[in-house]
């Protein structure tokens, strides 16, 4: 297992559309190994591969209180079924958006399909954190950010500042570096 870097925007992959998983094999659980190695060293509750570089559609996540039990989650080819009519407004942030939280209104609840690390189909419902933290992260893998979900005055205002530390630090790396317990998403 590896802690692997984590791109932090203005990096253009992040704007990649990740490709399906094809075969659930022994390089994908390392991979998956990786990802959660690298989430919780950010810290992080999810991590999108894309956001270590790979463009595969791999989530995982662990939503557990800090002094509860690891209650590690996989989403392989995750893709939402059903999105609840009601919305819910949840503050954000994102690991490769390192300190900077938002309010962001997304559907409350969703269903999601995925396959699980033995390649079996899945299907869940979720809300609360849980639904925040899944379209979160499949936002990513289709190359959205949450910074898409507010307005665009915001948007620019981060873009601009952290196109100012990538070019004073060359990839933007002394930012990620954030030891301050935080609820990044992912
Ligand atoms: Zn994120």
């Amino acid at each position: 297992m590896a802690v692997r870097d984590i791109l932090i925007i203005p990096d253009k992959r992040l704007r990649l559309k990740s490709e399906p998983v094809k075969a659930v094999d022994k390089s994908l659980r390392k991979l998956v190994d990786d990802m959660f190695e690298t989430m919780y060293a950010a810290p992080g509750i999810g991590l999108a591969a894309i956001q270590i570089g790979v463009p595969q559609r791999v989530v995982v996540m662990d939503i557990a209180k800090k002094d509860d039990p690891r209650e590690q989650q996989v989403f392989i080819n995750p893709e939402v079924t059903w999105v609840s009519p009601e919305n819910a407004t949840a503050e954000e942030g994102c690991l490769s958006i390192p300190e900077y939280y938002e309010a962001v209104e997304r559907p409350q609840a969703v269903k999601v399909k995925f396959l699980d690390l033995d390649g079996k189909p899945k299907e869940i419902e979720a809300s609360g954190l849980l639904a925040t933290c899944l379209q979160h992260e499949i936002d990513h893998i289709n190359g959205v950010l949450f910074i898409d979900h507010i307005s665009k005055l915001k948007r620019d205002m981060v873009m601009k500042k952290f196109k100012k530390v990538a070019k004073k630090t060359e990839g933007g790396k002394s930012l990620a570096q954030d030891d301050e317990p935080s609820h990044h998403i992912g």
